[in-house]
């Protein structure tokens, strides 16, 4: 019987699971660095307009056919300098995070890409292209997801522990990935903050899921400021690290180079860096350690969760 995506709308309920994280951690926090700059919808590539999504003016000034080269800027921007600023960021403090990778993206310059391969993050396979998953054919996508893996192999230098797809799936992304094998785990799910087991064609698959609340994505909606941005997850924080005296959960952190790449915003990232330093007990890791985890200490009972 070929798998298909059930809603659950019950979860774990009132008593999830006590995920035990390392050190008896009250959350797990996990930011994740979004490279897709170089593999967005473009007319290079053959989707004849350039995407402005989450860039400075979307909506604005979009063109819609043809180049719009004050979109693709803003996306150079991202690779150019804000991947540079968001490495300094982490990696001067020490901290760990979760590259979630365009395959054609990282193929585009390849001295990002061996930074990444050296830096010890992790990479979580972000598709062959930054493209809507739901209007590739099957067909199309089990190509995409094939060609994602191998290039990333290249660039990073090992396959891809995760997936991730741009914003949404489609049905048939789940299966693909367990097809085409390999996947610890994937994100392509907004449903709670602790993962889970789901079972596919007969077998075990873990959800580690991903935050667009918890994400410099807010951005381009009614965050203005660094100090909204940080305030907002900052609460996300504290709410959580609360909570996690009694019930531990995890917390996505989404960025993107060519938005909170930016100075003004990186100043945001670096005061909740900042704030979230100056906890005990707190577990700052990479998505592959809480899969890992996971993995470990919470196996595969045999059927997933709610079915
Ligand atoms: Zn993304």
């Amino acid at each position: 019987m070929t798998y298909q995506v059930k809603r659950d709308f019950i979860g774990y309920g009132a008593n999830p699971p006590d995920p035990r994280w390392p050190g008896g951690a009250r959350v797990a926090v996990n930011f994740v660095m979004n490279y897709e700059e170089g593999s967005e919808p473009s007319v290079q590539d053959g989707e004849g307009y350039s995407e402005h999504g989450l860039t400075e003016a979307p909506g604005i000034a979009h063109i819609p056919k043809g180049r719009d080269l004050a979109a693709e800027g803003m996306f150079e921007y991202g690779s150019r300098v804000g991947f540079w600023r968001l490495m300094r960021l982490f990696q001067e403090r020490g901290l760990p995070m979760t590259v979630f990778g365009c395959a054609l993206a990282l193929e585009r310059n390849p001295e990002a890409a061996a930074a990444i391969r050296e830096s010890g993050f992790d990479v979580c396979c972000h598709g062959w292209r930054w493209v809507k998953h739901y209007e590739l054919s099957e067909a199309e996508e089990r190509e995409h997801i094939r060609r994602a893996v191998a290039s990333l192999e290249r660039t990073v230098g090992h396959r891809p522990d995760g997936w991730y797809c741009r914003y949404g799936p489609s049905e048939n992304t789940r299966r693909l990935v367990v097809e085409e094998g390999g996947f610890l785990y994937d994100s392509d799910s907004y449903a709670d903050e602790l993962p889970w087991w789901v079972t596919v064609e007969g077998k075990g698959h873990l959800v580690v899921p991903y935050s667009l609340t918890n994400n410099d994505g807010k951005y381009a909606g009614a965050v203005g400021t660094s100090e909204q941005w940080f305030s907002f997850v900052r609460d996300a924080f504290d709410t959580l690290y609360a909570e996690g005296a009694r019930t531990p959960k995890m917390m996505s952190v989404g960025l993107h180079m060519r938005l909170i790449g930016h100075p003004a915003r990186a100043a945001g990232l670096a005061r909740l860096l900042d704030h979230i330093q100056r906890h005990q007990d707190v577990w700052i890791t990479r998505r592959i350690d809480i899969a890992r985890h996971w993995v470990r200490q919470h196996p595969y009972p045999g059927r997933g969760l709610n079915e």
